[in-house]
């Protein structure tokens, strides 16, 4: 077995789309990137990559690439599958923390653990994934940026 840990943050703003785990999700503050700056996918790549001593997602995928521009994060997660494959291992569960203060993620969890476990080609018992808010605190808490983390156990392939 192997563990891996991954965080990755955003800036939010007005009238910008938010993807969280592959799922757009209504909300008043979309979130900044390169990518379509889905930041449950990028801590899921960073833990996944880290397990696998491959790196980290700014290696494989440079925000200064056009090629990434806008891109659908879902890619990069399927990119960071092959990486790892590749390796010999496979992901055992994942389980992974957003922070937001608002709107509440929840209510989407169920459709963002189908699509991450498509992916990952885990049971959706193996994909755990949690909110909580900021409690009002600092740049989180104003919704200035929103964060998640990630950790993950890939197995070694017999
Ligand atoms: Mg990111």
């Amino acid at each position: 077995m192997r563990i891996g840990f991954g965080v990755d943050v955003h800036r939010l703003e007005k009238n910008k789309p938010l993807f969280i785990g592959g799922v757009k999700i209504p909300s008043e503050k979309g979130a900044v990137g390169h990518s379509d700056a889905d930041v449950l996918i990028h801590a899921i790549c960073d833990a996944l990559l880290g397990a696998a001593n491959l790196g980290d997602i700014g290696f494989h995928f440079s925000d200064q690439d056009p090629k990434f521009k806008g891109i659908d994060s879902k890619i990069l997660l399927r990119n960071v599958m092959v990486l790892v494959k590749d390796k010999g291992y496979s992901v055992g569960n994942i389980d992974a923390t957003v922070v937001l203060e608002k709107p509440k993620v929840n209510p989407h969890v169920p459709m963002i653990k189908e699509v991450l476990s498509e992916i990952l080609e885990v049971n959706l018992d193996d994909v755990s994934i949690k909110a909580t808010t900021h409690e009002k605190v600092d740049s989180f808490g104003n919704q200035e940026a929103i964060k998640s983390y990630c950790v993950c156990l890939l197995s070694r392939n017999a």
